[in-house]
């Protein structure tokens, strides 16, 4: 497998910010995905999988990594009865697609998340009251080590949270799902997706949800807007008017602009409410959020 050099993570992420990863690769098999992991353990490099980069931000001056993003047969989509078996690197649509052509439904909520289905496992992605948690079955994991499948209950799925160290690599995964129309299910998408263009800011490039919502009677959104900081803008990076949880790349955004408005959100909502909002976006890179 080739590995390249200078590829910007800007172009793998929604946001659009991100400067060169140190090595890059598109491993299509298991082997390959193997291959490449021993390769980066010789060069004693760390493992970064991105999917579709829709909830990371990235260094302005790149990362020293070998960043994977899964593709080919890591990337595809079987059924079997009930099971919807997917590499790690299907678009959740495409996943969602498969599922409806197959009469099968249960991966509604996942028209909301436009990441991959290992990301998912990753971050226990989930809208509109369902989660990862509830339709995944078990995850082929690999590392350094080798490969293993973890079930469901060993990945200790939680609140945008599983067991997962950073450089484990989820390489398939197993959703098991249930018999349903697929017109009920384009109506539900329907709905759903109309739901989300109402309150999010959906056409501007994001990275989704900055913080997780905090355990008070305001979400993170309706908290950072109470802060008065809808609109605040920071370089190139804005917060967004839509809906305060998000940042949007206004037009040359750098990861250091929306660091920076992390950081003005989480100072003033700690002012405020006396909340210490946690960051749900992943960084990547030499990031680091200041303290409070
Ligand atoms: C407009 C918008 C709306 C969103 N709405 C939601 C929502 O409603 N609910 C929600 O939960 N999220 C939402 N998100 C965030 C994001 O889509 C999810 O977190 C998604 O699951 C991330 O998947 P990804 O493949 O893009 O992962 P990435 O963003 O590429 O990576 C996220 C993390 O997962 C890791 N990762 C990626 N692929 C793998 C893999 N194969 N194996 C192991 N680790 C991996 C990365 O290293 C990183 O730590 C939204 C994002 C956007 C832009």
């Amino acid at each position: 497998m080739k590995i390249e050099e200078g590829v910007r993570l800007e172009r793998l992420t929604t946001v659009g910010v991100g400067g060169p990863a140190r090595a890059f690769g598109r491993p299509e098999t298991l082997a390959e995905l193997r291959d490449s992991l021993a390769w980066a353990a010789e060069q004693d490099l760390p493992v970064r999988p991105v999917g579709l980069g829709s909830n990371l931000l990235a260094a302005d001056e790149g990362v020293e990594a070998l960043v994977v993003r899964l593709q080919g047969e890591l990337a595809g989509i079987e059924i079997h009865e009930d099971l919807l078996v997917a590499g790690g690197g299907a678009a959740n649509a495409v996943c969602l697609h498969r599922a409806r052509d197959a009469g099968l439904g249960g991966l509604e909520f996942a028209c909301a998340i436009p990441g991959t289905a290992g990301g998912g496992v990753r971050m226990n992605a989930g809208a509109y009251g369902t989660e990862w948690k509830d339709v995944l079955v078990r995850a082929l994991v690999v590392d350094a080590r080798g490969a293993e499948w973890r079930s469901n209950e060993e990945l200790d799925l939680s609140y945008r949270h599983s067991v997962l160290a950073p450089g484990q690599v989820v390489a398939v995964v197993e959703f098991r799902l249930t018999p349903r129309p697929a017109e009920e299910i384009r109506a539900t998408v329907a709905e759903m997706q109309a739901r989300r263009k109402e309150t999010q800011p959906t056409n501007k490039r994001t990275f989704g949800s900055v913080f997780k919502n905090p355990s008070h009677d305001l979400g993170a959104g309706r908290m950072i807007e109470a802060c008065g900081l809808k609109g605040h803008r920071v370089g190139g990076a804005v917060i967004s008017p839509r809906h305060a949880n998000f940042i949007e790349n206004a037009g040359g955004a750098t990861a250091r602009d929306a660091l920076a408005l992390m950081a003005e959100a989480r100072r003033r909502a700690h002012d405020q409410f006396g909340v210490v909002l946690e960051r749900e976006v992943e960084l990547l890179g030499d990031l680091e959020l200041p303290p409070i």
